[in-house]
């Protein structure tokens, strides 16, 4: 860790290094009992279709309720969860809970309602090593096909060893829809895309913050709406907050959109209150 700034420069243990690692540590313990304890809860993100206004899908986050501490947000565990390959059993976990409450959607909502989970590269791994069992696990509980879209990111398509493209052919076939997350800031360019079978390209929201600004993030949103729909591909844009990124987006032909604009992440039931609420009256509050 003291090399990663390159060259020869070494930096030393500083207490708040020390800090941090402490903090880790303390934190991994604590992330073995969260799975005992069912301390994990998700909150859904409606994704809205910019063409129609109909929400028929939903982005599950995680989140952890942690006892002293309240509510933790993923970005603060996740990491450590792929270091001590808890992340496995967190994963199935999301995964099981996903699926029933998008079968119960499916009832009450709309039975063309999908949920979307994001799967750490780490889990994908995981999985492979499993060999024949991955299969069995994603199909496990899936009573219809395409009610679940993976989120995956660029860094997974950048691992050589895996046989990704060839996997993700198979969640497809078993009816999984995926997802490219974060797209444009990884490595991968966007003729990279053709190689892999990809349902929905996310354009990262960094790339719509300015959107209304920029001309240089316009033009990238635009390449790539027009790239992914010339493979076959639907796009999703992230993060959208303002009415503004919005009708550019739409303009621009984007398919599908989230965003605090819409809504923030919600609980189950203030999920289903804001998407009654939207069904009667499709303006953002
Ligand atoms: P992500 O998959 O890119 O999820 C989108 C993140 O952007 C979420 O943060 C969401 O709350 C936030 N967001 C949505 N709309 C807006 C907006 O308009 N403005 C801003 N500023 N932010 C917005 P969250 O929930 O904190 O999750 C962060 C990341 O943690 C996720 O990024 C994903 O990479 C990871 N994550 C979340 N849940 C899971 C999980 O179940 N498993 C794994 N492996 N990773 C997860
Ligand atoms: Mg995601
Ligand atoms: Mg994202
Ligand atoms: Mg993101």
């Amino acid at each position: 860790a003291s090399k990663q700034k390159g060259g020869n420069c070494f930096t030393y243990f500083t207490p708040r290094m020390q800090e941090h690692a402490e903090n880790r540590m303390l934190l991994s313990h604590d992330l073995h009992m969260a799975i005992k304890g069912q301390q994990f809860f998700l909150e859904y993100q409606p994704v809205v279709n910019l063409q129609s206004n109909a929400v028929l899908k939903a982005e599950a986050l995680i989140r952890w309720q942690h006892p002293v501490k309240g509510v933790i947000p993923p970005m603060e565990f996740i990491g450590i969860a792929e270091d001590t390959l808890l992340i496995v059993p967190i994963g199935e976990w999301v995964f099981k809970t996903a699926i029933e409450q998008c079968r119960a959607w499916r009832e009450s909502l709309h039975a063309d309602f999908q949920v979307a989970i994001n799967k750490s590269p780490v889990q994908f791994a995981a999985e492979y090593k499993k060999q024949q069992d991955w299969l069995k696990d994603i199909s496990n509980g899936m009573t219809e096909r395409n009610m679940v879209v993976v989120e995956i990111t660029e860094r997974l398509l950048m691992d050589a060893n895996s046989q990704v493209s060839e996997r993700l052919a198979l969640y497809q076939q078993a009816g999984v829809q995926v997802a490219l997350d974060d797209f444009g800031t990884g490595y991968s360019s966007l003729s990279y895309l053709k190689k892999f079978p990809i349902d929905y390209v996310k354009i990262d929201r960094s790339f719509v913050r300015e959107l209304e600004t920029s001309s240089e993030d316009a033009a990238l949103c635009r390449a790539i709406i027009m790239m992914a729909h010339s493979l076959g591909m639907q796009v999703i844009a992230e993060g959208i907050e303002s009415q503004c990124q919005l009708e550019i987006l739409r303009d621009m032909g984007c398919d599908h959109g989230q965003g605090f604009y819409f809504s923030r992440p919600l609980r189950p039931d203030d999920f289903v209150a804001w998407v009654q609420q939207w069904q009667q009256h499709p303006v953002a509050q």
